[in-house]
C-alpha cells in the first residue's frame, strides 16, 4: 500500500517556486503534460472528457474549488467537455438542499458541465454488474459482523483471514443478493464482497466491501433501492459508463488506482482497452493554515450553531467567501498560484489574502468610511457651507471615474487618527500638525475636548485656505493624510470585522488530536476556535455614495481595508463584512 508523509509540509514559498517554474518552462503541470501526451498518442480517439463528482453531504469549500479548476480548467483547454456527477451513493448524508448548493457555487465560480449526471443513475447498471461477478464467481455475500471482517483484514505485512462466507454456492449468493435489497435485512446484516485476494499487498484487495443494505430513502430514488454500491464500485463505472477520459482527483485515491482499473476491467470482460479506457490521476488536495476543511467537520460547526449557516464569511466554503466578499478571479488566481503537485503541503492563508487584495485592487470603488468614529469640527469653516468635491473611483483604473464627497464643518474620522500627546513619528491629527483630509483641505490640528473620564469627544482644526487639489497652495507640505465623512451627510451602517476562526495553524491535526483525548466534536473544536473571529461594529459612518450599495457590492474602505455588502444589508440598515485587510497584519500567536 503507498502511504504519504503524514506531517504536513509548511509550504509558504512553495506558490512562488511553482509559479516561477511555470512560468520559466512555460510549462504545464503534471496533469496537462500527462492529457498532452494522451492527445498525442491517439488516445481515447483524441478526446478529453472529465468529470466533477462531488458527494452532495454538504456545501463546497476552498477544496474543491482547486478540484474544479482542474476538472473544468483541463476540458477547457484541451476542447473538451467536463460533467457535473453527483456522486450519491450514501442516501443518509445526501440531500437536494446540498445538490442546488453545489450547482450555484460551480457556476458562480464561472464553469459550465455540459451535462449532469448521478452515480444514482448507474444503480440498475451497477447491480447488473454485481449480480454478473456473483455468477462468475467474483463476489460473494458475507454474513458476518463489520468489525469481525474489518478484523480478518490483516496488516500491510500480514495476510488478512478468509471469511467462513467465501466459498458459498453461487446460487445461493444470488437468493441473498435479492435479499438484500429487499427489505427485509437489517442493515449491517450482510454485506457484497468482490473476491480478489485476503493476502494482497494492497489493503485494498482484500476482498472489497461493494455492496451493503441502507435503508433511508433516497433523494433520486426514493426505496427503489436498500442495496447501495460502495464508492470504489460506483467511481469507476460511472466514469467508465459515462466515456470519462482523465478521471481526476486527490492523492489519498492512489492506493484505489489499482481497484478502480480492476473494476473496468472485469466490466469489460479482457476486451482489450487500451487507448479507451478511463485513467485515474491524482493531485494534492488543498490545505490551508488556520483553515479546517471537510463537509463532515464544516456540518457540525453548522449543526452546532457555531456558526451562521454555510454562508458566514468565518465559513471556508465557497459561499463563506462569496458572502465574504471573496470574488472568482481571485479564487481562480489563488488556485493558480498554488499549483498542483504529487505531495500533500499546507498553504499559507496569507497566499489566498494575497490573491483576493490583488483582484479586489482591480475592481473595487475607493470610498470614505470610519470605523471608529470621533467628531473632528473644523473652526473656521461656515457652518451651513457645504462643498461637493471629486473623489477618484479607483486610481488602478482610470475607466471607473469619480464620484462626489460632501465636505462640510463637522466630520467623523478615526479615533485613532488622533493623539493629544503623540510621539515624533505620528504623522496624523495631534495639536499644532498640518494633515490633509483625503481629497478636501489641509487642516491645522488646535485640540480637543474630553469627557468627564477623559475620553476625546471633539477634536478642532482650521482648514488652510487654497490647499484642496489644484489650488495654489496644495502643494504644501504634509506628511499624513486621514480620511473623514461629512456628519451631516453620512449614513450609518454596522461594519463586521473578521478574524481567523481557529487558533492553531493546522485545525485538522488538533481536531484529531482534541478527539483522541476523548472530546466530541463540538467541545473539541470549541477549544480551537478564535473568540475574536467576529467583532460587529453597529455604529460606523459611511459617506452618501454608499447608501444605495448591493448585497456583494466591493468596496475599498480607504486606509481600512477591503469590504463587501451583506447579503442581509438593506437602505435602513447597511452592512458591510471586511473581506481582507490591506494589508497582511496578522501575527501567529505564541
Ligand atoms: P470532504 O472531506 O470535504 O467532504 P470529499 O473529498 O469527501 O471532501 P467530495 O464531494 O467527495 O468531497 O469530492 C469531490 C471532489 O473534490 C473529489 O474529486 C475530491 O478529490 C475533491 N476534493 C475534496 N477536497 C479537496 C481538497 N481539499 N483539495 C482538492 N480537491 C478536493
Ligand atoms: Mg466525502
Amino acid at each position: 500500500m503507498i502511504t504519504f508523509a503524514p506531517d504536513l509540509v509548511i509550504n509558504r514559498y512553495m506558490a512562488e517556486i511553482v509559479t516561477q517554474e511555470n512560468q520559466e518552462k512555460k510549462s504545464l503541470n503534471f496533469i496537462e503534460q500527462i492529457v498532452e501526451q494522451d492527445l498525442a498518442e491517439g488516445k481515447n480517439g483524441g478526446r478529453i472528457q472529465t468529470r466533477f463528482p462531488p458527494e452532495p453531504n454538504g456545501y463546497l469549500h476552498i477544496g474543491h474549488a482547486k478540484a474544479i479548476c482542474m476538472d473544468f480548467g483541463i476540458a477547457e483547454r484541451y476542447g473538451g467537455i467536463c460533467n457535473l456527477r453527483f456522486d450519491d451513493t450514501n442516501p443518509t448524508k445526501e440531500n437536494v438542499e446540498y445538490v442546488d448548493a453545489i450547482m450555484e457555487d460551480i457556476r458562480w465560480l464561472g464553469f459550465q458541465w455540459a451535462n449532469v449526471f448521478y452515480a444514482s443513475d448507474y444503480f440498475q447498471q451497477l447491480w447488473d454488474f454485481a449480480v454478473e461477478l456473483i455468477k462468475e464467481g467474483k463476489a460473494y455475500i458475507d454474513e458476518q459482523p463489520q468489525e469481525v471482517i474489518l478484523s480478518q483484514k490483516g496488516t500491510p505485512t500480514q495476510p488478512g483471514i478468509e471469511s467462513p462466507y467465501r466459498n458459498r454456492p453461487m446460487e445461493e449468493n444470488l437468493a441473498l443478493f435479492e435479499k438484500m435489497n429487499s427489505g427485509e435485512l437489517e442493515e449491517g446484516s450482510m454485506v457484497l464482497r468482490a473476491k480478489i485476494d485476503m493476502s494482497h499487498n494492497n489493503m485494498l484487495f482484500r476482498d472489497p466491501i461493494i455492496y451493503r443494505i441502507v435503508k433511508t430513502p433516497h433523494h433520486r430514488t426514493g426505496d427503489k433501492w436498500k442495496a447501495y454500491p460502495m464508492y470504489d464500485f460506483a467511481h469507476g463505472q460511472s466514469d467508465f459508463f459515462e466515456g470519462v477520459t482523465h478521471s481526476l482527483c486527490t492523492l489519498e485515491f492512489v492506493p484505489h488506482r489499482p481497484l478502480y482499473d480492476l473494476f473496468i476491467d472485469w466490466l469489460k470482460k479482457g476486451e482489450d482497452l487500451d487507448d479507451n479506457r478511463p485513467k485515474q490521476r491524482e493531485f494534492n488536495k488543498l490545505n490551508l493554515n488556520y483553515t479546517l476543511l471537510s463537509k463532515r467537520n464544516l456540518l457540525s460547526l453548522v449543526q452546532n450553531n457555531m456558526v451562521d449557516g454555510w454562508d458566514d464569511p468565518r465559513m471556508p466554503t465557497i459561499c463563506g467567501y462569496r458572502r465574504r466578499g471573496y470574488t472568482p478571479e481571485a479564487i481562480k488566481l489563488f488556485v493558480d498560484k498554488i499549483g498542483y503537485t504529487l505531495y500533500d503541503a499546507l498553504n499559507d492563508m496569507a497566499l489566498m489574502e494575497a490573491a483576493c487584495r490583488e483582484d479586489l485592487n482591480r475592481r473595487a470603488t475607493r470610498v470614505s468610511a470610519v470605523i471608529d468614529p470621533v467628531k473632528l469640527i473644523v473652526t473656521n469653516y461656515p457652518e451651513d457651507k457645504v462643498e461637493l468635491l471629486d473623489a477618484i473611483n479607483n486610481p488602478e483604473d482610470p475607466e471607473a471615474g469619480t464620484h462626489q464627497i460632501a465636505f462640510s464643518r463637522e466630520l467623523w474620522i478615526e479615533r485613532e487618527d488622533f493623539m493629544e500627546e503623540a510621539p515624533k513619528k505620528y504623522f496624523r491629527l495631534t495639536p499644532g500638525q498640518e494633515v490633509r483630509l483625503k481629497n478636501a483641505y489641509i487642516v491645522l490640528c488646535t485640540g480637543c475636548k474630553k469627557d468627564a473620564e477623559g475620553r476625546v469627544e471633539e477634536i478642532y482644526c482650521e482648514c488652510i485656505p487654497n490647499t484642496k487639489t489644484g489650488e495654489s497652495e496644495s502643494n504644501r507640505r504634509v506628511r499624513g493624510t486621514i480620511h473623514w465623512v461629512s456628519i451631516a451627510h453620512a449614513v450609518q451602517a454596522e461594519v463586521r470585522l473578521y478574524d481567523r476562526l481557529w487558533l492553531v495553524e493546522n485545525p485538522r491535526d488538533e481536531l484529531a488530536r482534541l478527539r483522541e483525548t476523548g472530546l466530541d466534536v463540538v467541545d473539541a473544536m470549541k477549544q480551537m476556535m478564535n473568540p475574536n473571529s467576529l467583532e460587529v461594529r453597529p455604529c460606523c459612518y459611511v459617506e452618501e455614495f454608499l447608501a444605495d450599495a448591493q448585497p456583494l457590492d466591493h468596496f475599498q474602505f480607504q486606509r481600512i481595508g477591503y469590504f463587501c455588502t451583506d447579503k442581509s444589508s438593506t437602505p435602513d440598515h447597511l452592512v458591510f463584512n471586511r473581506t481582507v485587510s490591506l494589508k497582511d497584519s496578522f501575527k501567529p500567536k505564541g
